[in-house]
């Protein structure tokens, strides 16, 4: 196995499958949980980070919400998709534990680096919630901040496109994709991997990226091997 820590970063839309007549598909999550399953037997330690964006995203709102309440909103809906997700993790047979970077005790953890790295160590699959806590900022950038946090090897963006293409591979048929970019080709190129603070944040730390499809079967257990599926954003 190549990384032996990672962590695994969903958007929110990934638990819809992008049917937004819906919030949380069910079945998705469980095709997701039977996925985790195959790394965390294979010895894999595994934290994840999950967006909010199927249930609101406080900075698109042209609402008259004020921008920080709207991201305190959207931070909550990080910790509905947290339990979620945590719960189908159980009901397939693993041991999970939900840090909210907002407290909430009745139904998560507070969210404490060194407790963390402790869940991860016993072979629990941490789920962090509430991103960093703080408005302004995305689950892209809670999930590099926690990445760096817990000395994880890789932050692996599970997406349902196969990687970086040098343009929209939905618009353009000769779009072709990156295997392998540094961040620095990646910036200069214009290449939306992740948003710029999250970004910026992985690589001041050397922390490699990996974009691949979430939905192939087997394709988390790959990418954990090493295997060179979808692209790898590196120093
Ligand atoms: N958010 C925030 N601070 C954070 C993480 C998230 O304010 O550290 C808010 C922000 O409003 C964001 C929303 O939570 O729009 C949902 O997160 P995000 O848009 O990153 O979810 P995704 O696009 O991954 O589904």
């Amino acid at each position: 196995m190549k990384y032996k820590r990672i962590l695994l970063k969903l958007s929110g839309e990934a638990l819809n499958g992008g049917d937004k007549s819906q919030v949380i598909n069910s079945a998705i999550l469980v095709q997701f949980a039977k996925e985790i399953k195959k790394v965390v037997d294979a010895g894999c330690e595994v934290a994840i980070v999950i967006g909010g964006g199927n249930i609101y995203r406080g900075a698109s709102a042209d609402s008259g919400i004020d921008r920080s309440q709207g991201d305190y909103m959207g931070m909550l809906a990080t910790v509905i998709n947290g339990m979620a997700v945590q719960s189908i993790l159980e009901n397939n047979g693993l041991q999970t534990r939900l840090l909210s970077a907002i407290k909430m005790e009745q139904i998560a953890e507070p969210f404490i680096r060194r407790r963390a790295i402790r869940h991860l160590e016993k072979g629990r699959v941490v789920i962090f919630g509430a991103g960093t806590g703080n408005p302004y900022f995305s689950t892209d950038s809670g999930g590099a901040l926690r990445a760096n946090e817990i000395e994880a090897e890789v932050l692996l963006k599970g997406t349902n496109v196969d990687g970086v293409y040098d343009k929209d591979p939905r618009k353009n048929d000769d779009a072709v994709k990156y295997t392998e970019i540094t961040f620095e080709d990646a910036i200069n190129k214009g290449l939306k991997v992740m948003d710029r603070t999250a970004f910026t944040l992985c690589q001041e730390n050397e922390l490699p990226i990996i974009v691949f499809d979430m939905n192939g079967e087997g394709n988390l257990l790959r990418v954990v091997n090493g295997e060179p599926i979808g692209t790898l954003v590196k120093d």
